[in-house]
């Protein structure tokens, strides 16, 4: 909100003379600025609106007629009476022999340089009228160098214009680079120039995006010809959904860069995966036609005879055992409508809601208890209103790694803006240096912690007695709920000193704008619901909701987890989250889709492979997910998907999963289809199609429409956009983002008219319940403890390269370069001397449901009784989970926090 004196000063203008004309600024606006927003070309090199103006580069110079200098249009403010004139023979002459100065010391290699089309120093030199510099040659002589798997350097064509440090410090917040050397010595670097896998450098590859010239490119880029086609879409590694742009040609991604406009999540950013992973979709490993088991093995076939055989099989099952022996296994890697294909399927066409998917294990618990007290199933707010946060608590969440655009957002808001970070974490990540508080709980205590903290938050605020509204009830009722959390006995039980409890809860309880954050580090742990609850009730009782720069930010969803669960991919709710008991909802689908649907919840994901073990589900139909690997107890799903009558796997790699199906579809990757996507703020994007689909390869939206064919169902659509259309016509949050809407904008959901713009900050979109009940029904997570023949935690972290669409990352050779092959797990070095563990050696790390072999690290950091990993490529630590361990509210399994023992197998030599 603007403060009266702000909204003075924002309703005055500054009115200068711009190349003759008389036009008018706010107060602050440099001359590039306004002449950007007037579309007068001023060239620049230095010069990048995201990042600050350093007036380095001398090309934007303009003359100010009224003092006769000549000044750099992006440092230099507006003010009253200024006659500028941008194009000037001074103007000219003096932006000519900056260019020709700069050329001097630049290679004449532009011909087979990679930056080709896109050098902005040739492009203003060409404009200009400059072929090659008329002074003498400067010589600057620097080898190529191949950095890392990343970024390939040449500073023979760096211009000092600093977009790269600036970058590193204001976007990626890391601080890796900076100029060492002076005068023509000047150069980025490294301190002590070591490499950069040496600093904290997260290979982002935003230094590479704001390059002007070809000093930085990507190494490895499978052509040094300019790219003939740019395709925007979204960046399907994550839950972010960065904007991209693919260069490519006809068939290879040639390049990956963002589309660098204000209105998208990401601006000039992108990470690692987003930026050198998608590489994977070429990769020799891409199921190329389907596939049938026989006898000997599988067979290729042709698409009629796979999907004749698929679509009997499941006839068959459904017509011999009835419709709820069937169900299906979607989609976070898949599109909005191909979710919404798949569970029309399952219940148009199998007659049943045994219909779930992968994202209920990342979010459920955590986002039902969210939604039982805000009303909102998903982010409050975007993502970058954080950036506008006074306060931050992250609590169980390691963006970095699992969500690096919102990660680098929160360096942002506390670097860059001051913000108050507190970080709530058993164990250490890299947001540690940023954190003005650091508490570090014992694993499993989060709901304890939680309850004394909100206890605190909450101490000494009034409620009138005639104030009958959400947030005075919740006070109300929480009062007495959080009365027995005393910072005492908070720190006995979850070891977090309770002078820090009190400090924390003072931090929150005055803030005015604070953005509460929790990850997977809560979602996938033992009360995931009650802290999903305790966190709700902080942003609602502080009253940080439904206004710019706070709210609830759950960093759980991944993929299109969001666009997932938005369309049905649940078993007790149609698409929208329209309860199965609303009658009028599923009329409206029975009436669009022409048969009825079944009133009763199905089996959800780990019901649905309990119902498989008993034999009561025959035949599977598993989506873009690969489950043996991600989900929890490999070898129980194994075992679960064997015993299948007739199991289909479609994906785009032979993964784990798809080893076992009966029938395998090859599908195509997400740059080779069309149709929509749903962030984790609720923002749904274009996803356009950049590539064929490879070889036999087709979009799932397009097998799923031939199979809802065959099953004899209703369905007309020729293109996603149809299904699109439908959606529109179904799902009320959805009814207003069209396509036509989606290319003039990204849309917030609810938007419920096409007209409108949508709905970025959201509150109690659907009821809240009522706090009196939900407290008194709330049962207390029972305290888990580790046992003696279990007795370290195994808390799991996400690797920076790997993405939850592991098949993805798994198969991208750049990625592969840069992740681990074998994990690496850490304990504290007292544990080990105990165990009589040396650093290095190589363990075995066992649970209750099976063992992984790993090299040891050590850290003083991990405390006692805890053991760290990174999942990699090839090995995943939830498969050590055991399914019983879940729970009790959402039935969803602790997979980030496992009992094992560490054995000693191997000592390296
Ligand atoms: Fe953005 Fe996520 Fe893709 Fe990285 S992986 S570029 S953060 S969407």
């Amino acid at each position: 909100m603007q403060n009266a004196e702000e909204e003075v000063v924002a309703a005055k203008t500054v009115t200068i003379t711009l190349d003759g004309a008389e036009v008018s600024g706010h107060p602050g606006m440099t001359i590039l600025e306004l002449a950007d927003e007037l579309g007068i070309e001023i060239p620049r090199l230095c010069y990048d609106p995201h990042l600050s103006a350093w007036g380095a580069c001398r090309i934007c110079l303009v003359e100010d007629e009224t003092s006769g200098k000549l000044v750099a249009s992006c440092v230099t403010p507006i003010s009253d009476g200024m006659i500028i004139t941008t194009r000037s023979k001074r103007v000219l002459d003096h932006r000519r022999t900056m260019v020709e100065l700069m050329l001097a010391s630049h290679p004449d290699s532009c011909i087979v340089c990679d930056k080709g089309n896109r050098c902005r120093l040739r492009e203003i030199a060409a404009d200009l009228g400059i072929g090659s510099s008329s002074l003498k040659r400067i010589p600057s002589y620097h080898p190529v160098v191949d950095l890392n798997p990343f970024i390939q350097r040449d500073l023979s064509k760096c211009i000092r214009c600093g977009r790269c440090i600036r970058a590193d410090k204001e976007i990626a917040v890391v601080g890796a680079i900076d100029y060492a050397g002076r005068g023509f010595d000047a150069r980025p670097a490294t301190l002590l120039d070591v490499p950069l896998e040496r600093t904290d450098c997260t290979f982002c590859g935003t230094c590479v995006s704001v390059c002007p010239t070809g000093a930085l490119l990507e190494r490895g880029r499978v052509s040094t010809v300019t790219a003939p086609h740019a395709t925007r879409t979204v960046c399907g590694l994550c839950g972010v959904g960065c904007a991209v742009v693919i260069e490519h040609d006809e068939d290879v991604v040639l390049g990956v860069r963002p589309v660098e406009t204000d209105g998208t999540v990401n601006h000039v950013a992108l990470c690692a995966k987003g930026h050198y992973g998608l590489d994977f979709v070429r990769s020799g490993n891409r199921l190329t036609t389907p596939l049938l088991r026989r006898k000997e093995g599988f067979v290729p076939v042709g698409w009629d005879e796979a999907l004749a055989v698929v679509v009997g099989e499941f006839t068959a099952i459904k017509r011999n055992r009835g419709g709820r022996s069937l169900g299906a296994l979607g989609a976070s890697t898949c599109t909005n409508e191909e979710n919404y294909l798949l569970q029309k399927l399952v219940r148009a066409g199998f007659g049943c809601n045994n219909i779930d998917s992968g994202a209920r294990l990342r979010t459920s618990s955590l986002m039902l208890g969210i939604q039982r007290v805000l009303g909102v199933c998903a982010m409050t707010n975007p993502i970058a209103h954080i950036r506008e946060a006074l306060d931050i608590l992250v609590v169980g969440a390691d963006p970095l790694t699992e969500h690096p655009i919102v990660g680098n957002t929160i360096k942002q808001a506390v670097k860059l803006r001051g913000a108050r970070l507190i970080l709530v974490d058993p164990v250490s990540q890299g947001l540690d240096a940023f954190s003005a508080l650091r508490l570090n709980p014992v694993p499993g205590s989060y709901p304890m912690f939680l309850a004394g903290l909100v206890r605190e938050v909450i101490r000494g605020k009034e409620v009138r007695v005639d104030d009958q509204s959400h947030r005075a009830q919740w006070l109300r009722y929480l009062r007495r709920f959080v009365e027995p959390f005393t910072p005492r006995r908070v720190e006995e039980e979850t070891g977090v000193p309770s002078n820090l409890v009190v400090l924390a809860a003072r931090h929150l309880r005055d803030s005015r704008r604070l953005a509460v954050i929790p990850g997977s580090g809560i979602s996938c742990h033992s009360g995931a619901y009650q802290s999903g609850v305790l966190l709700a009730a902080i942003v609602l009782v502080t009253g940080n909701i439904w206004k710019p720069g706070c709210g609830l930010f759950p960093l759980a969803a991944s993929l299109n987890d969001q666009g997932c669960m938005d369309m049905g991919s649940c078993p007790d709710r149609l698409p929208g989250y329209q309860a199965l008991t609303d009658i009028s909802a599923r009329i409206r689908f029975e009436k669009t889709w022409g048969t009825t649907i079944p009133s009763d919840p199905g089996c959800d994901y780990l019901s649905m492979l309990e119902a498989i073990l008993r034999e009561e589900i025959a035949g599977l139909y598993v989506v873009g997910e690969n489950h043996v690997m991600d989900g929890p107890d490999a070898a129980t799903i194994s075992n679960a998907l064997t015993r299948l009558k007739f199991l289909v796997v479609q994906d785009r790699f032979m993964t784990e999963t798809a080893r076992l199906a009966h029938v395998l579809l090859p599908s195509a990757a997400f740059v080779e289809k069309e149709g929509t996507w749903t962030n984790i703020e609720r923002r749904v994007q274009q996803l356009s199609q950049a590539l064929k689909p490879v070889a036999d390869a087709r979009p799932d939206w397009e097998i799923l429409t031939d199979m809802l064919h065959r099953m004899g169902l209703r369905c007309a659509y020729r293109t996603p956009w149809d299904v699109l259309c439908e959606i529109n016509e179904t799902v009320p949050l959805y009814r207003g983002i069209t396509r036509e809407h989606l290319s003039k904008e990204d849309v917030f959901w609810p938007c419920t008219d096409p007209e409108e713009p949508g709905t970025p900050i959201v509150y109690a979109f659907v009821p809240p319940m009522d706090p009196q009940d939900l407290l008194r029904e709330m049962e207390w997570p029972a305290p888990r403890r580790p046992s003696d023949d279990y007795p370290f935690w195994l808390i799991t972290r996400e690797s920076l390269f790997l993405s939850k669409d592991r098949a993805a990352t798994a198969n991208s050779p750049t990625m592969k370069k840069a992740s681990r092959d074998r994990p690496v797990v850490h304990m504290h070095p007292a544990d080990a001397g105990q165990a009589g563990i040396r650093e290095g050696s190589s363990v075995l790390l066992t649970s209750a449901t099976g063992t992984i072999e790993c090299n040891i690290g050590f850290s003083e950091e991990i405390p006692r009784g805890i053991i760290q990993a990174s999942n990699t490529a090839s090995q995943l630590f939830s498969r050590l989970c055991a399914l019983p361990d879940r729970d009790s509210v959402s039935g969803t399994p602790f997979i980030g926090m496992i009992g094992v023992r560490v054995e000693v197998r191997d000592v390296l030599r």
